[in-house]
């Protein structure tokens, strides 16, 4: 059981109406890895510049998080980006994207990331996706996440890389951008059609919906009181998806496990966006998470 993950490994500098920081470890593969890190043995692959400390490095390996593919470029800066909210909490406003050190990243797999059982191709360049993913070929479960900045300036790269994989987690809206379908349940099959058998549509603050061939399943998100940083919580419920997938052994895509997967992503998503960046996930337990579980089926009547 091991999880390989590729996927930004960023500073974000991020304003919500409930506060601000500035330049806070984030990124998609940071945040996919801490939260799966409560599930199974998670490596990131990824580079960074030279202003990423021996702090940020520890507290992912502080969760057990394998660092060895953490390649540091000399003279290089680390991805940055920058946005903002409003009052619509589920919409992410980007005000700047540097890929900086991801710019002539050419990843470089150890054989242990290789190995990997379960790959996450976290939000990046599509064709360094692509990159990782064809030295991976011994995974039973590959999934990639993507957003609206790739559909717009790399669609055939995306769409390939989407053909190469077995599930898909989008937001809803990108869903149907990358489809150029308006109806859900189409933009899913259009997707299927191209490869994954698993489609994932994340909804924000309402939850998430599961597609697969033979089903279909809708998860709402834990309700919160006190929302202060959404950043991240797609990563975060992609973590808790694939991590508990891959800690229960359950690659092969069994609705009933991928349903269970879907109440540890909302579970984790909903720890996320309780402080700013990786504020609260770095200091969860897993005894916070199994009782939240408890908490979100008994609210929600969910049954396995
Ligand atoms: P989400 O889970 O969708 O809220 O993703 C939030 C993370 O995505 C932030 O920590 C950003 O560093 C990262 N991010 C934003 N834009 C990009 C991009 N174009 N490529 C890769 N990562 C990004």
């Amino acid at each position: 059981m091991s999880l390989t993950v590729v996927g930004s490994i960023a500073f974000d500098s991020v304003r919500t109406p409930f506060g601000e920081r500035d330049r806070m470890l984030g990124g998609s593969a940071v945040h996919f890895a801490l939260a799966a890190s409560f599930f199974t043995d998670v490596g990131v692959v990824g580079p960074v510049g030279d202003d990423f400390g021996e702090a940020e490095l520890e507290l992912l390996r502080e969760r057990g998080v394998e660092t060895r593919d953490i390649e540091r470029v000399e003279g290089g800066e680390t991805f940055f980006w920058r946005g903002h909210y409003e009052h619509d909490l589920n919409v992410a406003h980007t005000d700047d994207t540097r890929l900086n050190v991801f710019g002539d990243f050419e990843p470089k797999l150890s054989d242990a990331s290789k190995a990997a059982d379960v790959v996450f191709l976290g939000n990046i360049q599509p064709e360094l996706q692509r990159g990782v993913r064809a030295q991976c070929n011994g995974a039973g479960l590959v999934a990639l996440d993507s957003m609206n900045l790739w559909i717009e300036t790399a669609r055939d790269s995306l769409v390939a890389a989407i053909s190469e994989v077995d599930c898909l987690l989008l937001n809803d809206a990108e869903l149907r951008m990358l489809t150029e379908e308006p109806n859900l349940a189409r933009a899913a099959r259009a997707v299927m059609e191209l490869g994954p058998r698993i489609v994932v549509a994340k909804r924000g603050e309402y939850g998430a919906a599961l597609f697969t061939p033979d089903g279909f399943f809708a998860i709402p998100g834990f309700l919160l009181e006190d929302v202060r940083d959404p950043t991240g919580a797609g990563d975060s419920f992609a973590g808790g998806f694939l991590g508990y997938l891959d800690g229960a052994g359950a690659r092969d895509g069994d609705d009933r496990e991928l349903r269970r997967a879907m109440a540890y992503g909302s579970v984790l998503a909903s720890f996320n966006v309780e402080d700013f960046g990786t504020e609260r996930v770095s200091r969860l337990t897993r005894d916070e998470i199994e009782d939240r579980l408890a908490e979100f089926k008994r609210l929600t009547h969910f049954e396995e």
